[in-house]
């Protein structure tokens, strides 16, 4: 608000300082209560094969529906989680509600496959690989079926965690991937030695590929780099028909953004991907396959 009115008296700045820090007061209030009220919810955003056109699986994004304040995104509460150390409960709800729901999904005969964000703070914890092992025991399904996302710039803060990290979910059979990659500042040879199979190019980059030849050459050199590196590519943010054009033709093996689909709840994923299965032996014809899709969102 601050920067709205052009931050022009002291007096007014300091207030909106004083309003933010009791709105952050106020969230980290109510989110102490929001696991045991249920007010949690995992939206999921289909990925999806740049070949086959098929959904390969979803990502998990937090929703919280507050009683007041409606539907509270992420960018919201996520870093006022982090500020006030509620960041570790948060992550495990994510965790165990991603491994509980893959079950269900496995009960209505539908292998879905997850991807999960991690936080600093979770790449930290001593026993988050012991965590995930038994949320994946307790719910009887495959680690092989879990992603787990780190952002670029959370991997290079603590290289070490990372390293260590990475290198134990990949052995209990996840893959590792990172996320919002072109932001931060890693260095190929750091890159090579990361035990990661996917990385995910920044929305900013996908955003300018219709305009920038310059987001073009970037995208095409990352995407080969990645691929000589052994990893898949995930764009993501993709919101026209011709990103999607762009992308394919750069051959970046998965796509994810609004132009297929917005994250959405558990139940419309399952009726999205059953009109997914409905597609299966049809070629990938971009057009006709949205449109379906656009009928359920
Ligand atoms: P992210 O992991 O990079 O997720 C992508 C974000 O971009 C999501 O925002 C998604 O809704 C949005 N998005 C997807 N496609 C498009 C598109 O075509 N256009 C535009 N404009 N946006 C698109 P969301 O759900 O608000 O999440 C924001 C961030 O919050 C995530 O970024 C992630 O870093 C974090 N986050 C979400 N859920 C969790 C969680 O369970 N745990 C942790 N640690 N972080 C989470
Ligand atoms: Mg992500
Ligand atoms: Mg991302
Ligand atoms: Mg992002």
């Amino acid at each position: 608000a601050a920067k709205r009115a052009g931050g022009s008296t002291y007096a007014f700045f300091e207030s909106s300082m004083e309003q933010d820090a009791r709105n952050q007061l106020e969230i980290q209030h109510d989110l102490r209560s929001a696991i045991e009220r249920s007010e949690l919810e995992l939206y999921y955003q289909p990925k999806i094969d740049g070949k086959s056109g098929q959904i390969t699986g979803a990502e998990a994004l937090i929703r919280w529906h507050h009683p007041k304040r409606g539907l509270v995104m992420p960018g919201i509460f996520i870093p006022v989680a982090e500020r006030f150390g509620l960041i570790g409960a948060l992550g495990n709800w994510v965790l165990e509600e991603s491994c509980r729901q893959l079950r269900e999904w496995l009960d209505q005969g539908l292998r879905m496959r997850v991807a999960v964000n991690l936080s600093v703070h979770q790449l930290r914890q001593e026993d988050l690989v012991q965590r995930i092992r038994r949320s994946v025991e307790s719910h009887r399904i495959d680690a092989s079926l879990l992603t787990f996302e780190i952002t670029e710039s959370v991997a290079m803060e603590d290289t070490q965690a990372t390293m260590k990290a990475f290198a134990q979910l990949a052995h209990l059979g996840s893959t590792v991937s990172i996320d919002d990659f072109g932001t931060g500042y890693s260095s190929l040879a750091y890159l090579r030695k990361l035990p990661a199979r996917q990385l995910k190019i920044d929305r900013s980059f996908v955003m300018d590929l219709d305009t920038s030849t310059d987001a073009l050459a970037v995208v095409d050199a990352v995407i080969k780099l990645a691929h000589a590196l052994g990893l898949r590519v995930v764009a993501e943010g993709v919101e026209t028909a011709r990103q999607r054009d762009i992308l394919l033709s750069l051959n970046c093996d998965e796509l994810q953004g609004y132009f297929f689909a917005k994250p959405m709840s558990a139940a419309k994923l399952t009726l999205w991907a059953m009109v997914d299965d409905k597609n299966e032996q049809q070629d990938f014809r971009p057009s006709l396959y949205v449109s379906g899709h656009q009928m359920l969102q």
